[in-house]
């Protein structure tokens, strides 16, 4: 079996047990944040703007693994900050492993090449790194406010691949990216660097990003996407996502928010109601859940929310209408 059809497999087992149990409201990932410390300063980043005092907190194994025990997700992207800042990441990915948890550890791999022989990470179907990597040499550079990275990060991804690692991407793109843009971006981590998938996400208008005049609207965003998937590309590309997604971002369709199920848990807690807005923290996955309003949140309902198109709040309620139709289901398998 293909690693991306026995991960499809286990996530229709898991739904499929929740559907039966009745558990109307549960995680599919978990974005998992044990550490807002960065070595980076991109300007579109609302993580690194807390106190130092907060920035200097790291996350015990212990209590990463207990939230993700206690919410049952399947799979668990570990982001911050930068994860490799963490002195016990490594432990951290392999109990989740063990437990067989898909594990996603997303990093902007400057420390990659120069920490990887202090850790302890192992090749595993069960576990990917996720490269940030927004475009080409110039424009990367420029979205991470740094001469560099990108060629240190292509270097990192070469040598993972050495490795015998799966890697990944994930590129977010602003309104300064074209379809041109996005296009050489994706086409050259498709074809040269040839990583095994792709993640792509409008940016998101942080209220703490330092720089708010660069993200996307909704119909700039269907437009951008409408444009980068034509002639083919959307199905040469390697993208690690479901095709309603894909559908919902170039607008052919329209969803609402599902907020639930890609929680996000941090230093303070399961943030309220996704990871892009902080309306307070709940201790337990179970609180969140029972003592949060979603009828509060989505577009046309909050604000904040009018510009939202990003993976956490739709790629749920994508992969939830995929499983619920037998037809959406074979397009999934055959269009990874
Ligand atoms: S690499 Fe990620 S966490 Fe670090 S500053 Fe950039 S966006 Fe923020
Ligand atoms: S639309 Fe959903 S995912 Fe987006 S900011 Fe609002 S609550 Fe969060």
């Amino acid at each position: 079996m293909s690693i991306p059809v026995r991960q499809s497999a286990r996530i229709g087992a898991y739904i499929f047990k929740q559907k039966i149990t009745r558990t109307k409201k549960f995680p599919l990932i978990v974005e998992l944040e044990p550490l807002f410390a960065c070595n980076l300063k991109c300007v579109g980043c609302g993580k690194i703007q807390h106190p130092a005092d907060t920035l200097r907190q790291r996350m015990p194994v212990e209590q990463a693994i207990g939230a993700i025990e206690e919410c049952g997700a399947p799979m668990v992207s570990i982001a911050g900050g930068e994860p490799l800042m963490h002195p016990d990441i490594d432990v951290m990915v392999n109990e989740l492993v063990k437990r067989k948890k898909f594990v996603y550890l997303c990093t902007n791999a400057v420390l990659l090449r120069k920490r990887i022989d202090r850790f302890d990470f192992k090749p595993s179907p069960y576990f990917a790194f996720v490269v940030h990597i927004d475009g080409l040499r110039e424009r990367h550079d420029e979205s991470v406010s740094k001469e560099g990275v990108f060629d240190e990060a292509i270097a990192a991804i070469r040598e993972l691949q050495r490795r015998g690692f799966r890697v990944h991407t994930n590129s977010t793109f602003f309104n300064t990216d074209t379809p041109q843009t996005i296009i050489d971006v994706l086409d050259f981590l498709n074809d040269e660097v040839k990583v095994d998938q792709m993640m792509i996400s409008p940016a998101y208008a942080y209220e703490k990003a330092p720089d708010q005049d660069h993200f996307l609207g909704v119909e700039e965003t269907r437009e951008l996407f409408r444009k980068s998937f034509a002639d083919g590309r959307r199905k040469k590309w390697r993208l690690n996502h479901s095709p309603l997604f894909l559908d919902f971002l170039e607008g052919k369709v329209d969803y609402e928010c599902t907020a639930w199920g890609i929680p996000s848990y941090s230093l303070f807690g399961w943030q309220r109601p996704c990871y892009l807005m902080s309306d307070g923290y709940a201790k337990t996955y179970k609180e969140l859940v029972e003592d949060t309003d979603w009828s509060k949140y989505g577009r046309g309902r909050d604000d904040r929310c009018n510009n939202c198109m990003a993976h956490c709040g739709y790629e749920p309620t994508a992969v939830l209408a995929t499983m619920g139709s037998l037809k959406e289901s074979l397009r999934a398998v055959v269009e990874h």
